[in-house]
């Protein structure tokens, strides 16, 4: 599980002894669910290497976001990124990967081929228009490439649809797909400092404290 952006669900309560949790089941399944999503990945062309790769390693560290085990095996995962381009022929496959998933499953189509077909949705005979031809998606992150720090905004915002939505009671039932797109205005230096902050928030790391330690041997690169 990785860093957990909210409080658990419910009130704890004082009894004599220690503190009793005060909740409803599934409201705890979908706060456990949100915070521990196994990606499975579907990465076609260039999107991937930023998108997947990128975002995968440890300069943007995806295992924060309790999400960094991504699984070989479409049964053991709950959501599939997908990025890149998808053409005809894979559609099929597609479709039997998402269908061999586990419930609840989850679907993040990140880049503008992805999402519409991009550059290809013109005259072309191969390539799908749009991922949600195949398979629902939950959340659309736009972008050519997006940045790493885009597809994190998506998960939040998939983190936050689980969590509000699907109950034991009701299971299957979704929101309708919401795009993810960054605000305007907003840049990497900012997205990076709300980070920051989060980690420190959580307690898991002194940002600042820990790169004042760091200690680069001369003539390598400093990371910056
Ligand atoms: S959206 Fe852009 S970066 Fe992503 S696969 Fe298409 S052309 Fe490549």
């Amino acid at each position: 599980m990785g860093i957990v952006t909210d409080k658990l669900p419910g009130a704890l309560e004082k009894v004599p002894g220690g503190n009793v949790l005060v909740t409803r089941f599934d409201e705890i399944i979908n706060w456990a669910r949100a915070n521990s999503l196994w990606p499975l990945t579907f990465g076609t062309s260039c999107c991937a290497i930023e998108m997947l790769m990128a975002t995968g390693g440890p300069r943007h560290d995806m295992a924060r976001f309790g999400a960094e085990v991504a699984r070989p095996s479409p049964r053991q995962a709950d959501l599939l990124i997908l990025a890149g381009t998808i053409v005809k022929r894979m559609a099929p496959r597609l479709r039997t990967l998402y269908e061999q998933m586990a419930e609840p499953r989850y679907v993040i189509a990140t880049g503008a081929c992805t999402i519409s077909g991009g550059p290809f949705i013109y005259h072309s005979y191969t390539t799908v228009r749009g991922a949600d031809e195949i398979i629902p998606v939950d959340v659309y992150v736009p972008g050519c490439p997006p940045r790493p720090e885009q597809l994190f905004h998506g998960l939040l915002t998939l983190q936050k649809m689980i969590k509000e939505g699907e109950t034991i009671r009701e299971p299957g039932v979704r929101r309708k797909p919401v795009i993810s797109a960054l605000p305007e205005g907003v840049t990497l230096e900012d997205i990076q400092g709300e980070m920051k902050e989060l980690l420190v928030k959580e307690n898991v790391v002194d940002v600042h404290q820990a790169v004042d330690k760091l200690k680069w041997p001369s003539g390598t690169n400093d990371g910056s």
